[in-house]
């Protein structure tokens, strides 16, 4: 019996180029290799697709070997005025069935996917028209009377609905904040006002993210114009932060800005009224940052998106060809998102038109529409904004006196980027409620220690002038220490609790962290003290506290890595036929290894989860081995592996790095490389300090729940098992999961990790990605 042909499955960039769109292109390609179809690129977005020929190229495994540290789209992407008409889309319709392509794949923003979803709703009737005016027949286009399409969002923006991150925007927002970062400090220096002007027409994602991250004194964005006296409410807010004593004042204004009239609000005018004699009379400068948000190789985030997003879109269009062979109907056209921190789908269509209804609430004025088009983590971040910043001074959002509390804030284990976030956050939105925010210094172990001598060092309030300048900051400032409550003894932390009158207590930290919340519920029994609640948000790079996907700081140290793999990859391919094997932190967790392998196409990682084999060394040396064989006189052949530190208790870095040497028999060389503490980064990433302002706030809203003077009734809070609790990003949600729930079924004690990882495929993605072979290899 002849073999089926194999499926062709093409891939597209469109529209504005987004940093992330050649992770996606490498994604699909090789994951269409891997499951047996040949893969296409069509160059220059619809462009190419209008004009065929060599626009359109089958395209190999290798060929797009180092894609993934190269900025913008390497396929190239175009803005094509032919596909807008009929006749432009008919004969891209045309090409494709004449170079055999049975799906599409589109990586591009909101008007690319209008393109996508116009072409997918005529296809029957494009086709017809090709067979009735004789350009093709029948029999050519009987396997194509269906086109299989598939969408990905690329796009810096961050505006369509449906999903949280579009691939490029977490990229683009970094840019943004490593630019004013800069800015700062000259506007500290001078005393200077800055208005900074991002990108977004209809969408101000990138402005408030980076108003939240950067703790901007006041923020501009299409969906949510401030009211009719916007230009009295800033000079105030920037009054009262100057009263308070800073010396920098950012406003960062969307493109898109306006007021609630529709009128557009510019910088020139932020400017000015800032800059009035009579006013602020501020030293004031306007910086707008134009094509440098784009650009650039993308981000860890970015490269993990485009990876797991490609590979899932091919996985969309084989569903789809499968579903019609079987003489099912064909799944809605989908587009691939994510939610939180799971990849779905969504219906195309409606996630394109529900953008589409953005862009028309804003014509309209209609802003309460727009807001609650864009999803939860947009009203959330805006609300935090607020609170962090303008509301911080209202006192009309109080408690009532009899509801306030005093809560105590501890870092516990190895600083993470975002920790100072979160306490700032944490300290913002306890000061927009009237609550009392204490700083616990050095953990635990200055907890303890300075307990009479120094007393008032190791717990005091918060100078908000102080804190306020901690957005940006890596490290931790309220000093973190790994020591738990019981080395120091439950009785004394009893005694501390007790005498410091905290009504609950915010822990940011790692897996200490997460142990010392266990510790502390379960002395609670003897301790009544203990009786308050506890939440502890999960920070730490190694990301293995149970009841989370997500820790402060992973983002962070996965730039890192992935830039130091950038370098070093450069070099090797520089030097040719070297392999790098890299340590990576992350404890007894493969998290950062497999995500940073991820993030730089390693060839292999070696994990704790897995260990590491006699068997499996010697399958990669085969392995590599060949690779290098195949690509003889190719450019960017440096290939990288990971190992995380505690991968093996015999086979390091170094060793590893030995064997391969040895077993290549002057095929290739190897040289071993530890970034250390490098990793825990300097200044924390955009999405760190984000969503460490996010989850903070909502940590210290889970702790008001409980009220003041919890101790009063211990049994209450000993009791309630959401009195100890972790918030956590589980899938598509962010859940405060109780402790005992935690740590009596969904913590591996002994390796300090969660019982299971939710990362493990893309440990496989790695693995196919990288061409691994399968180990232990099918017999
Ligand atoms: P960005 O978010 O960067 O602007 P985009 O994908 O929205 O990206 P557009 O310029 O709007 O960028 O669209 C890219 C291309 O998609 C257009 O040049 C055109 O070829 C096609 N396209 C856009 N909208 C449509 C439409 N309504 N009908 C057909 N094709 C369209």
């Amino acid at each position: 019996m002849a073999s089926e042909p194999k499926q062709k499955i093409a891939v597209m960039t469109s529209g504005g180029d987004s940093p992330g769109m050649n992770g996606v292109v490498r994604a699909v390609v090789r994951m269409a290799i891997h499951m047996g179809c040949d893969a296409y690129c069509v160059y220059e977005g619809y462009e190419g697709l209008v004009q065929g020929g060599s626009y359109i190229k089958k395209t190999e495994w290798d060929d797009v070997r180092g894609y993934l540290g190269i900025g913008g789209t390497y396929i190239g992407t175009a803005r094509c005025m032919a596909f807008y008409e009929r006749p432009g889309r008919l004969t891209g319709a045309k090409n494709m069935i004449l170079n055999g392509i049975n799906a599409l794949i589109i990586c591009g923003g909101d008007g690319s996917l209008t393109g996508a979803d116009k072409f997918r709703a005529e296809w029957p009737s494009l086709v017809e028209e090709l067979v009735s005016t004789g350009q093709l027949t029948k029999e050519q286009v009987e396997p194509y009377k269906k086109l299989n399409i598939v969408g990905l969002v690329g796009s810096i923006d961050n505006d369509l609905s449906g999903t949280d991150a579009t691939i490029g925007a977490y990229t683009a927002l970094a840019n943004i904040c490593e630019a004013v970062d800069k800015i700062e400090s000259t506007a500290t220096s001078h005393s200077r006002a800055f208005v900074i002007e991002v990108m977004g027409r209809h969408c101000g994602w990138l402005a408030l993210m980076a108003g939240v991250a950067i703790g901007a004194d006041f923020i501009f964005i299409p969906e949510k114009p401030r009211e009719d006296n916007w230009q009295q409410e800033m000079c105030e807010v920037v009054k009262k932060h100057r009263d308070w004593g800073k010396r920098k004042t950012i406003v960062i204004i969307a493109e898109g800005a306006m007021d609630r009239h529709g009128s557009k609000i510019t910088p020139n005018m932020v400017k000015d009224l800032l800059a009035d004699k009579k006013g602020l009379a501020l030293d004031t400068r306007i910086s707008s940052l134009g094509h440098l948000q784009r650009g650039g190789p993308a981000g860890a985030y970015d490269r993990m998106l485009a990876t797991l997003q490609g590979v899932e879109a091919v996985k969309a269009v084989l569903d789809a060809a499968q579903a019609v062979k079987e003489g099912k109907p064909q799944p809605e056209t989908c587009v691939i998102t994510i939610n939180e921190n799971k990849i779905t789908r969504q219906p195309l269509m409606a996630a394109v038109a529900a953008t589409q209804q953005v862009a028309k609430a804003i014509e309209a004025q209609d802003f309460d529409k727009a807001m609650s088009l864009r999803d939860t983590e947009f009203a959330e971040m805006y609300s935090s904004f607020m609170m962090t910043t303008a509301m911080g001074l209202d006192t009309s959002i109080h408690v009532p006196a009899n509801k306030k509390m005093r809560i105590g804030f501890i870092n516990v284990g190895a600083p993470a980027g975002g920790m100072n976030a979160a306490v700032r956050a944490g300290v913002a939105y306890c000061r927009s409620r009237g609550h009392e925010p204490v700083g616990i210094y050095n953990g635990f172990a200055g907890f303890a220690r300075h307990h009479g001598d120094k007393p008032e060092g190791a717990v005091r309030g918060f100078d908000w002038l102080e804190v306020d300048g901690w957005a940006s900051r890596g490290g931790s400032e309220i000093g973190t220490n790994r020591e738990l409550p019981e080395e120091s003894g439950m009785e004394l932390m009893a005694k501390l609790i007790k005498q410091y009158r905290f009504d609950a207590l915010f822990l940011i930290g790692g897996f200490e962290a997460f142990h010392s919340v266990s510790q502390l519920r379960k002395a609670r029994e003897t301790y009544p003290e203990l009786c308050i609640p506890m939440t502890l948000l999960p920070a730490t790079i190694s990301n293995n506290v149970p009841g989370t996907e997500y820790s402060l700081g992973s983002d962070t140290c996965l730039n890192e890595l992935v830039n130091y793999c950038d370098k070093i990859k450069q070099s090797a391919s520089a030097t040719r036929r070297r392999v790098f094997v890299i340590e990576t932190q992350g404890g007894r967790s493969g998290y950062v290894a497999t995500l940073g392998g991820l993030g730089v196409g390693a060839s292999a990682v070696y994990i704790p989860e897995e260990g590491v084999t006699l068997d499996m060394l010697a399958a990669d040396v085969r392995h590599l081995k060949e690779a290098f064989q195949k690509d003889k006189g190719r450019s960017r052949a440096g290939r990288l592996i990971l190992v995380n530190e505690k991968a093996s208790r015999v086979y390091d870095a170094r060793l590893i790095a030995n064997v391969f040497r040895e077993e290549a028999h002057n095929r290739f060389e190897s040289r071993d490389l530890i970034p250390g503490h490098l990793q825990q980064g300097g200044i924390p990433s955009a999405m760190d300090r984000c969503k460490a302002v996010r989850l903070a706030i909502m940590c210290i809203k889970e702790l008001e729940k409980f009220g003041p003077k919890p101790f009063e009734n211990p049994d209450k809070i000993k009791n309630d098992p959401t009195s100890a609790s972790v918030i956590g990003i589980q899938g598509a949600q962010v859940t405060f999961t109780p402790m005992e729930e935690l740590e009596t079924r969904h913590t591996d004690w002994q390796n300090r990790r969660p019982k299971a990882a939710y990362w493990t495929d893309m440990k496989e993605v790695v693995d196919v990605l990288g061409g691994r072979p399968k180990y232990p290899e099918p017999e």
